[in-house]
């Protein structure tokens, strides 16, 4: 069992932390939400005033935390964690970042002689609280395998991609695919709804053919559809819009001097924005339906 600092306990960190301490790892966590602390303390962590404090005697160090600029405001620069970390600790940065972004701070934490991964995640806040989340991760093997038993206490799959950065490169890849799927998949149950359809017998018939997604059979976008989706609670929970079109913001930023074309990658990153305007920021990214869903 290994002393773990745990920094960022949000709608996935918070069920994440929660899974390693009672998997018997000691979690010390951090967040700048008393009450995101206070949950994750309830499921047997302790509580940490910063995350310098969090970090003490740590040998393991994990972050999900939003964005690029969180994650290295918190790493690096003088008063950064990287400085605070005890040697020869693993370093793991679960957000989903840059990839540039994520090999700067590993740059960092290498001049420190601290071995760290990018490890961002796939399987919703679902797959976060039944411990059943995909890491997929960028690094050295060495430092995989060190990481490997701490990742298996919150998840089931894990992917090596390649060196630094190459894990975020990969869940760009995956979440610009969801967010196509997701808008796609709104799309046209609000289309058969239009129609007189019963959005829920269209998605089960859906869930078995040939468009049948995660979109459809986890995560649907419509209302009362499933019980344990955000839409059936408001969009509430869940992988916030605005994360996503951060993440489609990443994909095309990747794009860029690579030659390959993402049409629907940017066709996609419009529609999030355009919730994102609507005032939908905050909901769940399946409330992207709102943008097609007939007023009653
Ligand atoms: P969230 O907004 O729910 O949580 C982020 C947490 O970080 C918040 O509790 C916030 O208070 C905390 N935080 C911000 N700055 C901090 C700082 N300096 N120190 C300590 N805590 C700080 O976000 P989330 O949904 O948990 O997502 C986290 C990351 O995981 C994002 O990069 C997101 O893209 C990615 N992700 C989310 C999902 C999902 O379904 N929600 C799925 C896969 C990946």
């Amino acid at each position: 069992m290994s002393r773990i600092a745990f920094i960022g306990l949000g709608n996935m960190g918070g069920p994440m932390a929660a899974n390693l301490a009672k998997a018997g790892h000691a979690v010390r966590a951090f967040d700048l939400s008393a009450e995101a602390v206070a949950a994750v303390v309830a499921a047997g962590a302790t509580a940490a005033g910063s995350a310098a404090d969090a970090a003490t005697d740590a040998e393991v160090v994990i972050s999900m935390l939003p964005a690029s600029r969180h994650v290295e405001g918190v790493y690096l620069g003088e008063d950064g964690l990287l400085a605070k970390i005890p040697a020869g600790a693993l370093v793991i940065d679960s957000s989903t970042i840059a990839p540039a972004s994520a090999q700067k701070v590993a740059a960092a934490a290498a001049v420190r002689g601290l071995q760290m991964i990018d490890a961002p995640v796939s399987g919703g806040t679902a797959g976060a609280q039944a411990g059943t989340l995909t890491f997929i991760v960028g690094g050295s093997v060495e430092a995989l395998e060190r990481a490997r038993p701490v990742l298996e206490a919150m998840g089931k799959n894990i992917f090596h991609m390649g060196d630094a950065g190459a894990g975020q490169v990969a869940k760009l890849c995956n979440n610009m695919a969801l967010g196509v799927i997701m808008a796609a998949t709104g799309e046209a149950i609000a289309l058969g709804v239009a129609h007189g359809l019963d959005p829920k017998v269209l998605s089960q018939m859906m869930a078995v053919s040939t468009s049948r997604s995660w979109a459809t059979e986890v995560c649907n976008p419509w209302p009362g559809v499933l019980e344990n989706a955000p839409a059936s609670r408001g969009y509430s929970g869940g992988f916030g819009n605005d994360l996503m079109l951060k993440d489609l913001g990443l994909a095309a930023e990747a794009a860029v001097g690579t030659g390959v074309p993402v049409p629907l990658g940017e066709l996609a990153r419009n529609l999030y924005a355009l919730n994102s305007t609507a005032g939908n920021g905050g909901l769940d990214f399946s409330s992207v339906v709102k943008l097609t869903q007939r007023r009653q």
